[in-house]
């Protein structure tokens, strides 16, 4: 099926066997922007506080969802956190083995209310448990892109 096919029965459109060309750019916004920065010049987590309530947001956000109050505290969090849920993988996104098993989870980076995805580094995926504690480690200075795989992962502490 092409992209440009005409569909005249509606049974027609639950599977989708093709490719699909999509060509986007993505802008982070004023917090986004912060964030990334840091990242990639420092290395560090940027956080948004907000002033009414807070409630500090990771990744940073210039409104809070909690009290509406605009969001202009941007603060450097810490690299470490907890594992707050978890899952072991054995193939890539495209379902390709990974010639092994590792540990992929959402950690709650410490003093905030936000967290990442990401890989576990651990030796064994089978000792990860919720609620251990982690550290970031990031790509080297001279690697990192400004990108959200500037984080290698999160080692066990
Ligand atoms: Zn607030």
């Amino acid at each position: 099926m092409a992209i440009l096919t005409k569909i005249t029965r509606n049974v027609d459109t639950r599977a989708w066997h093709d490719t699909f060309p999509v060509h986007y750019s993505y802008t982070p916004g004023e917090a986004g922007l912060k964030f990334f920065t840091n990242l990639k010049e420092k290395g560090v987590f940027t956080g948004a506080k907000c002033s009414c309530c807070g409630k500090v947001y990771v990744p940073p956000r210039i409104y809070c969802e909690e009290c509406f109050e605009e969001i202009t505290d941007f603060i450097k969090l810490p690299a470490t956190g907890s594992i707050e849920s978890f899952t072991i993988v054995k193939e890539d996104i495209d379902g390709k083995s990974l010639g092994g098993r590792k540990a992929v989870g959402f950690i709650r980076i410490d003093s905030s209310s936000g967290g990442f995805l990401g890989n576990i580094l651990c030796k064994n995926p089978d000792d990860v448990k919720t609620g251990m504690k982690v550290k970031a480690r990031m790509k080297p200075a001279s690697k990192r892109q400004g990108l959200m795989n500037d984080i290698e992962g999160f080692e066990l502490v």
